[in-house]
């Protein structure tokens, strides 16, 4: 029988999470094998703007200047829109020596695409449609097996990593607990067309009168149009025809002109945050299959990349071959600074997924009074602006 190959780190997941600690891993000459079920592009609707901070780390990845010539555009500030569809205020981008003077958007599928083949040019190995996939423990390492278009393949490494999102099927066969809060309100993604887009894009949220709607640029002039949905909506905004969805937005919002709209997807948002593995081996969860955020405040594919960052920074203490025991009081330290670096990181999300997660018609007063009050502030504005940038938790 051949011998099974070995690599340091099996990752189960290939979307941005696992591409990216991939990418960080074989920056530094550590063997990765990523494993996927699924043979698609990635879900475009997610994911698509990277704040300012994380420039520095894209950059040293080396894939900074790869997003930029993969089409990724410029996004200056975000501005907020009252019930009277009035400008209220604009949280800049701010200048800053540890930050891009920009967000950096480009479609979530792309971005994916662009880390998974850094990780490949370094040398990661990827299985893509891989079906029936297992693990089980071996004397100090993981045995892994699955089957897919290429046949039937056994590898062994020495630390496993479940990034495969939200249902995550490495959580549930480690046997990991996890904390859950489930939003009311599903969000709807439209994807439309704005007769007039100008030339500095931001991305617009307008408080109407009973829904908050995100207006997210997309590249080449597009625009993602998010807001949350009673269930019972679903089939109307899934079956509806153009004219209604242009009909439904102008009602909300008729300072908006779009002259094509399209149904996207519906998300069902949850906020869950993984306990640390315990057992036996070692074995770690990243990206949503640890941190599932609202997709209010664009954080959980940038928290994926400062993760993945973190978790390669401190494996970069050990080189290429190391030991399970080796790996394991370094994914112990991980879990403690991961759990303290996180918490404000949610705690903020989930405040701003409650404010989204409301369809009751009594409008956003307090929040149209707090950014009101912030925008002749000029510290809280740049308080707002260096979180905003993921310059502040
Ligand atoms: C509408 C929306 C908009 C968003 N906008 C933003 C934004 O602007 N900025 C931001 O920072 N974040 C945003 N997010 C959040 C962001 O998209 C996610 O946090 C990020 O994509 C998570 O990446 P991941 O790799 O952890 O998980 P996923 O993207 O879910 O990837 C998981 C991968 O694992 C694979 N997989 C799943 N199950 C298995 C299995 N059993 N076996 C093998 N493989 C499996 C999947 O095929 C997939 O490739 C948004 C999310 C949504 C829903």
């Amino acid at each position: 029988m051949s011998k099974r190959e070995h690599v340091d780190v099996a990752i189960i997941g290939a979307g941005i999470a696992g591409s990216a600690l991939a990418t960080a891993l074989t920056n530094s000459g550590f063997s990765v094998h990523l494993i996927d079920r699924s043979d698609k592009p990635l879900d475009t609707a997610r994911g698509d703007h990277i704040q300012p901070a994380m420039a520095p780390i894209l950059s040293r990845w080396g894939i900074w200047e790869s997003l930029l010539s993969a089409g990724g555009e410029k996004r200056f500030g975000t501005r907020w829109f009252d019930a009277s569809h009035e400008h209220i205020v604009t949280i800049p981008v701010p200048e800053h020596q540890d930050c891009a003077p920009w967000f950096l958007f480009l479609n979530h599928e792309d971005i994916g695409r662009v880390l998974l083949e850094r990780a490949m040019d370094n040398g990661a190995q990827c299985t893509l449609g891989a079906k029936r996939w297992s693990f089980k423990r071996a004397k100090t390492c993981w045995h892994l097996s699955w089957e897919s278009l290429q046949g039937a393949k056994e590898i062994s490494c020495t630390m496993l990593v479940g990034a495969d999102g939200t249902g995550s099927s490495v959580r549930s066969r480690l046997d990991i607990d996890i904390q859950r809060h489930r939003y009311q309100y599903p969000i709807a993604v439209l994807y439309g067309r704005q007769r007039t887009v100008p030339t500095k894009r931001t991305l617009d949220v307008h408080l109407t009168q009973d829904r908050m709607l995100s207006l997210i640029p997309r590249t080449g002039g597009g625009t993602k149009i998010g807001f949350p949905i009673a269930a019972e909506e679903l089939p109307l905004w899934r079956d509806a025809p153009e004219s209604h969805l242009h009909e439904q937005l102008r009602e909300w919002c008729p300072t908006l002109d779009f002259e094509t709209v399209a149904f996207g997807a519906i998300y069902p948002p949850v906020s869950q945050q993984s306990k640390a593995y315990e057992g036996e081996g070692a074995a770690v969860l990243i990206g949503d299959a640890r941190h599932a955020m609202h997709p209010a405040r664009s954080m959980g594919m940038n928290t994926c990349f400062r993760v993945a960052d973190q978790l390669a920074g401190m494996i970069n203490e050990l080189s290429s071959g190391f030991s399970e025991q080796q790996v394991l009081p370094i994914l112990r330290q991980f879990d403690r600074e991961f759990a303290k670096n996180l918490a404000p990181i949610l705690a903020d999300n989930h405040a701003s997924g409650l404010q989204m997660d409301t369809i009751s018609g009594d409008g956003f007063t307090d929040l149209t009074g707090q950014l009101r009050a912030a925008s002749s502030r000029v510290e809280v504005m740049d308080a707002m602006g260096l979180k905003a940038a993921g310059l502040l938790a």
